[in-house]
Formats: structure tokens, sequence, C-alpha cells
């Protein structure tokens, strides 16, 4: 039997039909902002991959693998794993997220998440969600953090509690798309903060962002954590650049 929930939401859909947020055809997903056809269409990442940070690599290989950056210089965080490739709907979407104020997204993002943490992390003891901070001035333009948005959600979705206020971003590091990886390092060192350091001494963390490109974000707050006494920190990203 559909609960009062459905029955709602499906009659709100005959008078107001969602939109798919990636195509701009009709939402036929129940209750979420994507179409049938963008589904299909989102490259969900599998094996290979290196087994560290999860970078995906093209062909066959059929043995575990890290990929040369973790070989020359290991991560501070223990695993990163990304749901999908930063590309097609997931990209339409992430920007929509970021740029157009589609914070009712969240739900629609974590669905491509959550089998990716239940595979990878859903048998870890994890204490706490943590998410990669905005620059305060910047969050005060966009109203919002894209990566606070989906963290919290994530948090609904699998119940390990979520800290949104424990880092902080002191440093504007600017954009860094134009950055090769040894920039972003030195862009990125120094510019994150933690509120309560001693909180995190022997805590398990779950770091989560919207999309990881080189890692070197991740690895900055990942250092910071272990600096203040982390057991381990674990990264779920949506998207890999
Ligand atoms: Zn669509
Ligand atoms: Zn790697």
């Amino acid at each position: 039997m559909q609960n009062i929930d459905s029955v709602a939401s499906a009659a709100l859909d005959l008078v107001y039909p969602r939109y798919c947020e990636a195509c701009g055809g009709i939402a036929d997903i129940e209750g979420r902002y994507l179409c049938w056809a963008c589904l299909s269409n989102i490259s969900v990442i599998c094996t290979p991959y290196c087994a560290t940070c999860g970078d995906p690599v093209e062909g066959a290989v059929y043995s575990r693998f890290v990929c040369s950056a973790c070989n020359d210089n290991t991560p501070a965080f223990e695993l990163a794993r990304s749901a999908a490739r930063y590309r097609g709907p997931v990209k339409e979407l992430v920007h929509r997220l970021k740029y157009g104020s589609a914070i009712h997204l969240a739900a629609t993002l974590c669905d491509i998440m959550v089998p990716c943490f239940d595979s990878n992390y859903a048998s870890l003891s994890l204490d706490v969600i943590v998410c990669v901070p905005m620059y305060s001035r910047k969050e005060r333009e966009r109203t919002y953090n894209q990566a606070w948005v989906i963290a919290d959600e994530l948090s609904k979705r699998t119940g390990v509690p979520f800290w949104g206020g424990l880092l902080k971003k002191v440093k504007d590091t600017g954009t860094q798309t134009s950055y090769n990886a040894s920039q972003r390092r030195k862009n990125i060192r120094g510019s994150f903060e933690v509120s309560q350091p001693d909180w995190c001494e022997g805590k398990r963390f779950l770091l989560v962002d919207d999309v990881m490109t080189t890692g070197s974000t991740v690895n900055e707050v990942a250092g910071l954590l272990k600096d203040n006494g982390a057991v381990s920190v674990h990264v779920l990203t949506l998207a890999r650049g």
C-alpha cells in the first residue's frame, strides 16, 4: 500500500509537474528531479580504479593497484571513493546545485551517492560526517555550501551524525581550475581550521564533498583532522573530475 506521502507527491506531480534538472524533460522518477533517461546515462564509477584514491582508469586491470600519484605522495586520508564521473547528467546536476540554488536536489544526488557509501563504507564504525567548508564570504554570497547540503542528506540516509560547523575555511583560495596538482596543493595549504580541535581525538571521520579533481582539497582537510588526532578519514564525493 502506498503511504500518504507518496500519494500526496503523485497528486502534486499532476498539478505541478517536476522537471529533470539535467535535461529539462519531465522528471519521471517519483519525488526526484531526474528522468529515467538521464539516470541511465550517469557514468557510475566501477573498477578498475586506484585502491587508495579511487581514481578510475580506462581499460582492463585485473589486479589491485595503487596509482602513481598515491605512490609518490601517500594521501592523508585512508580511502577516497566517488559515486560517478563528473560528466553528462551529474555535471548538469552539480552545476544546478552550485550556481542555480537547487538545494532541492539533495535527495536526487544522494540517490547516486548512497550505493557508493553502502558498498565501500557501510561496515566502518564512523563517528561523524563532515564536509569540505567554503570560505565565509563566498558562502554568504551563495547563501549555502553545496557540500553541506549533500553531506546533511547523506547523514539522514546513513544514520551517521553530521557536524557541518566543525571545519572552517579561513583562506580564500580562489578558483583552482587552471592549476595542476602541485599548484593546487600549495594553494590550498593552511586554508582550513578545526573549530573544536580537542573533539577530533580518536574519532573516525567521513569527509564529503561534491566533486573531487586532484584530491588536494580533501587531502589537506584529512591531514588537518589527522594532526588533531583523528583515527581515520575516509572520503566520499558525488563526482570525480
Ligand atoms: Zn533528464
Ligand atoms: Zn590513487
